[in-house]
């Protein structure tokens, strides 16, 4: 087999992974209408859900085949939020892949007033202390705005997620299956966050955040 055939086969099965992805996101009412988006990268290239896509019914040759300058090779028309995984993948050389949702208590939380904006949601559990760490908000831009790219690349490099006001997550991880899990995790503990807000609760402590940095060689902050 040569180099170029197995490469072909890979992308391939990143196609069908998405669109896997995208149909269990949005029968699990993780995202709504045409919103959200996905990306892998490629070796020559990356992978992009194209605009105006339900996330439910991807077809895997429509996928948007993009450069790095942005540029369609194949597929239909990119999604218009393309500028955003651009700006991850450009900070951060060991992501793989690139998810993106509108998902409803994401969404809610970026909404609040008040939020400390270095790190806007507690560790209340481990995993998600382990699969996304300190989660920046970024603030309200309207949407298309390029400085938005610009907000995303000043955080990227340390964060494998990023909230934006008013909108919802960005998430980064190695493979497209670690993005999606990362996601999902996000999105729970905006929901646990959601539900605690009248309750006494207690987040993990430096101590123990610290122990988990430790034992599963997490980045710190
Ligand atoms: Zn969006």
């Amino acid at each position: 087999m040569n180099a170029a055939v197995a490469v072909g086969r890979d992308e391939n099965r990143l196609r069908e992974q998405i669109v896997r992805l995208g149909r269990s996101l949005f029968q699990r009412g993780l995202t709504a209408g045409s919103s959200g988006n996905i990306s892998v990268r490629l070796d020559d290239g990356w992978l992009l859900t194209p605009t105006n896509a339900c996330l439910g019914e991807l077809d895997p040759g429509e996928l948007a085949k993009l450069d790095w300058d942005g540029r369609l090779l194949s597929g239909a028309p990119a999604s218009k939020e393309a500028f955003l995984h651009r700006a991850m993948y450009e900070e951060r050389a060991g992501a793989g892949a690139i998810v993106h949702l509108h998902s409803t208590h994401s969404a809610a939380v970026s909404c609040m007033g008040g939020l400390d904006c270095a790190d806007c949601l507690p560790p209340l559990t481990a995993y998600f202390v382990m699969k996304i760490g300190r989660l920046p908000l970024i603030p309200y831009y309207r949407p298309g705005d390029p400085a938005l790219g610009d907000a995303i690349r000043g955080l990227a490099s340390k964060h494998t997620a990023v909230l934006l006001a008013n909108h919802g997550p960005v998430v980064s991880g190695t493979t497209l299956e670690a993005a999606g899990y990362a996601m999902e995790e996000l999105e729970e503990t905006a929901k646990l966050f959601l539900l605690l807000r009248d309750l006494p609760t207690r987040p993990l402590n430096p101590a123990e955040i610290e122990e988990l940095t430790t034992v599963y060689k997490l980045p710190r902050y």
